[in-house]
């Protein structure tokens, strides 16, 4: 038992492991610009994710903004997407110049609604990004026949969902690009890094090019680019933690299991997951309370948790669409679905060495939260 348990808790791989991983570099110098281990990091990668093509970067984020960038979209165009989900996904199309468009979600998991999706496209829409939320998959059979239809690209935010299938299908494989976060709270990580898995091979030197200043080559400069290379010591990090990825899987199942069996026959609540289909990293344990039958709000039993040294999250609230930076420019009343779980899902602690007796107490607290 812990006094304080925090909604996540960093994977640390064995010291010496680590030790031995990164003791390489101190004889080569080389330590950031695609080096050996960033190579290495994306061979495993490949294999691990059942992908052909997959460029490294810096983070997550700048896997989504620079894999927008990479597509060419002109400035002002339209991106229907989620406004449930992490600040990424939307800044990402914001800081492209593009305009975000925000579909609603399916409430029982927290999903775009491909139902919802045709009625936003216009002759400015250019491709649709969805959400793979808490790990729970789209139906990526659904979106892409949209997509097919209209001509739009598909740009999958996979930041939760590392190593997941569905029906079979590795993440990765699904839409023209999946891009996945590998920060240090992700079930997979490289301290801070991400990755983008793509169909197309021809976006892949692009990507390369725009994560390293635009640089073709020497002396020609001929695309805007940033600087978002994954560096040797993350990369080093990343061999270390794919080595454990499933072991780690295999305890944050234990965790969920727990939760599961502990929170059962409460009413007003329910797992916002979605795991038919799914082999599932067990990412988040997402839980939606119904006051009008729980008799308390989600704010209730936050407070209650975080007077027991239990800090919980309230992802995602509030939607990206209410963000103060976006002030007057998004109306969040035409994504009630979004609206309406962003104001009852509370994110229960997680993660791989979470003590099974700290769960049984977290489901003591919720389950003495009830008043019918
Ligand atoms: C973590 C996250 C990102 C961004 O990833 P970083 O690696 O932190 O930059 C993007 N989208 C979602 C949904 C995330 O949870």
């Amino acid at each position: 038992m812990n006094d304080k348990v925090l909604v996540t808790r960093t994977y640390m791989p064995p010291w010496e492991e680590y030790m031995t991983e990164i003791r390489d570099l101190w004889e080569s110098h080389w330590i950031t610009n695609m080096g050996v281990k960033h190579e290495q990091l994306r061979a495993a990668l490949l294999d691990c994710l059942g992908v052909d093509y997959l460029e490294l970067f810096v983070n997550g984020h700048m896997g989504i903004e620079l894999t927008l960038q990479a597509f060419g979209f002109p400035k002002g165009s339209e991106i229907i997407t989620t406004p449930f989900t992490f600040a990424s996904t939307t800044h990402a199309i914001v800081r492209n110049g593009l305009h975000p468009v925000f579909c609603d979600v399916l409430p029982d998991s927290g999903l775009m609604d491909p139902d919802k999706i045709e009625g936003l496209i216009t002759e400015k829409t250019k491709a649709i990004l969805p959400v793979h939320v808490y790990g729970n998959i789209c139906d990526a059979d659904a979106i892409q026949t949209i997509a097919d239809r209209h001509g739009l690209k598909v740009i999958y935010d996979a930041a939760h969902a590392f190593g997941e299938e569905y029906r079979g299908r590795p993440v990765g494989t699904i839409g023209d690009a999946a891009c996945f976060s590998f920060h240090a709270t992700k079930v997979f990580h490289t301290i801070e890094g991400g990755a983008v898995a793509y169909k197309d091979p021809s976006l892949g030197k692009i990507l390369y090019q725009l994560k390293n200043f635009g640089i073709r080559d020497a002396e020609t400069v001929d695309g805007i680019g940033a600087n978002a290379k994954l560096n040797e010591f993350c990369a080093a990090m990343g061999l270390c933690n794919l080595r454990h990825f499933e072991e780690i899987v295999r305890a944050r199942r234990k965790v969920t299991m727990r939760y599961r069996t502990g929170l059962k026959g409460i009413p007003g609540i329910r797992v916002l997951l979605a795991d038919d289909g799914i082999k599932s990293n067990y990412a988040y344990f997402p839980v939606v309370f119904e006051e009008t039958v729980f008799g308390n709000t989600r704010d209730d039993v936050c407070r209650a948790l975080e007077k027991a040294g239990i800090w919980a999250r309230k992802y995602f609230y509030p939607l990206t669409s209410s963000f103060d930076c976006f002030q007057g420019q998004f109306n969040s009343a035409k994504t009630p679905a979004a609206l309406a779980l962003s104001r009852r899902v509370l994110t229960l602690p997680l993660y791989p060495d979470l003590a099974l007796e700290d769960v049984d107490r977290i489901c003591g607290i919720v389950r003495s939260c009830y008043r019918g």
